[in-house]
């Protein structure tokens, strides 16, 4: 069988070319994320232009990748952040990113969370719940200030991805239903301590199709004019993120399609929107780069072992996800092997049944489309450290983070 592969290797396209990841790999050694900064311009500007006729605002969801240097990137690009802990609006601040730009989403905020984003004045806070409605306008009565925020419905709509990350079901924990929101603006227009100012869903993320939005879009929209109609003064729509990215040969939704199909749901509306893409921003312009340990054969299987793994790079082992190998070699034979790291659990793989060709020991694999949940849900299982990772923006290399050491590992543990 002919190796594919070579034919993938363009598609590390832009600035992440084989002799660019080599020369990452000799001064940083592996396993080692490298981001594309240029692609990230690009990707953010296609869906900034798509709303480009429309107030808006695009909110980074850091939780895809938080690296103070891509915030920064981000922020210097105008983005806002959208923020599922007081960690991450420290980091969206830290980045530049002001506080009028911030919002905080999440099922369960603490009260020092709320405190402090209340504090901070950031946007608003997305609602999750009418007893969370009741602590934010406790605490903000507390504060002696107003609590900006906005409400979570779920519009109960199938969005057609993996049930792990399906957020937009009643069976799903996220929001509330339609019914509730309403009672729950109601509330908050006759309460002292808090302003409701926006609206919001977000149904699930590597989302494929359009249609499961578009309905969303005008469940809520049609909600939204009720609640106008009530005088509650809904200034912001904000949508979510979960634009899918292409890992394998996924169609994706065309961002001009799926801004056509709001500005289409929310027309009489006179409203800002909000987007939260986090993966459709970093997705594809990461890789993750390992090297090869060893290859050995039970009983017929071959198995490439390599020196990154699930505690790099969760996504095979979470949600059995396809992340596509290149092995940075020149065209040979190939076969089939299971890409698998060192620790200790079963689960622990990067790919399954991949075309590779033969493999030595130091031979360099990239594993494409890694940019987004990779190193932000990476851990020290095994204690291994995190890896480091670079950015690379017209040619240039830039460490971004620093491989963890064991030093860093035990800092804070007492004997
Ligand atoms: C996770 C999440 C996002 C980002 O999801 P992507 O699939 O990475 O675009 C946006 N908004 C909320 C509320 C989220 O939970």
């Amino acid at each position: 069988m002919k190796n594919t592969n070579a034919k993938n290797l363009p598609r590390l396209n832009g600035n992440l070319e084989p002799q660019i990841l080599k020369e990452a790999i000799k001064q940083f050694k592996t396993p080692l994320f490298v981001y594309d900064l240029d692609r990230i311009t690009k990707r953010y500007n296609e869906l900034k232009e798509a709303f480009g006729g429309r107030k808006n605002l695009i909110c980074y969801a850091l939780k895809a990748n938080s690296n103070l240097n891509i915030l920064k990137h981000l922020h210097s690009l105008e983005s806002g952040a959208d923020c599922v802990s007081l960690g991450e609006i420290k980091r969206a601040l830290k980045a530049g990113i002001p506080s009028y730009k911030i919002i905080y989403s999440g099922v369960g905020k603490q009260d020092l969370e709320i405190q402090e984003a209340i504090n901070l004045g950031i946007l608003f806070i997305n609602v999750e719940s009418f007893e969370e409605l009741l602590r934010i306008e406790l605490i903000a009565k507390q504060l002696n200030k107003t609590a900006r925020i906005s409400i979570r419905v779920n519009p109960n709509i199938d969005p057609q991805t993996h049930p792990y990350i399906s957020t937009g079901l009643q069976e799903n924990k996220f929001g509330v239903s339609i019914e509730d929101a309403k009672a729950m603006y109601i509330h908050s227009k006759n309460s002292q301590s808090l302003e409701p100012i926006g609206i919001h869903f977000h149904i699930g993320s590597q989302l494929t199709k359009l249609q499961p939005i578009e309905e969303s879009a005008r469940k809520i929209a049609s909600l939204t004019h009720s609640l106008i109609a009530l005088k509650i003064d809904i200034k912001f729509f904000d949508i979510g993120g979960g634009l899918g990215i292409t890992y394998n040969d996924e169609e994706t939704i065309n961002p001009y399609d799926y801004a056509q199909a709001i500005l289409d749901s929310i027309r009489g509306l006179d409203v800002t929107i909000i987007c939260e893409p986090g993966r459709y921003i970093v997705g594809n312009s990461g890789v993750f780069l390992t090297q090869v340990l060893y290859e050995k054969n039970n009983s017929n299987k071959r198995f490439t072992i390599v020196d990154g793994a699930m505690n790099d790079l969760i996504r095979p082992s979470l949600y059995n996800a396809y992340h596509k190998v290149v092995a940075l070699k020149d065209l040979e034979e190939t076969s089939a092997t299971d890409v698998v790291g060192p620790v200790c659990e079963s689960g622990d793989y990067l790919a399954k049944n991949v075309l590779l060709p033969k493999l030595e020991h130091g031979d360099i694999l990239a594993i494409l489309s890694a940019g987004a949940y990779g190193f932000s849900m990476s851990s020290n299982y095994n204690t291994r450290g995190r890896c480091a990772e670079i950015a690379v923006k017209n040619g240039e290399i830039k460490l971004i983070r620093k491989r963890e050491n064991f030093e860093d590992l035990i800092r804070l543990e007492e004997i």
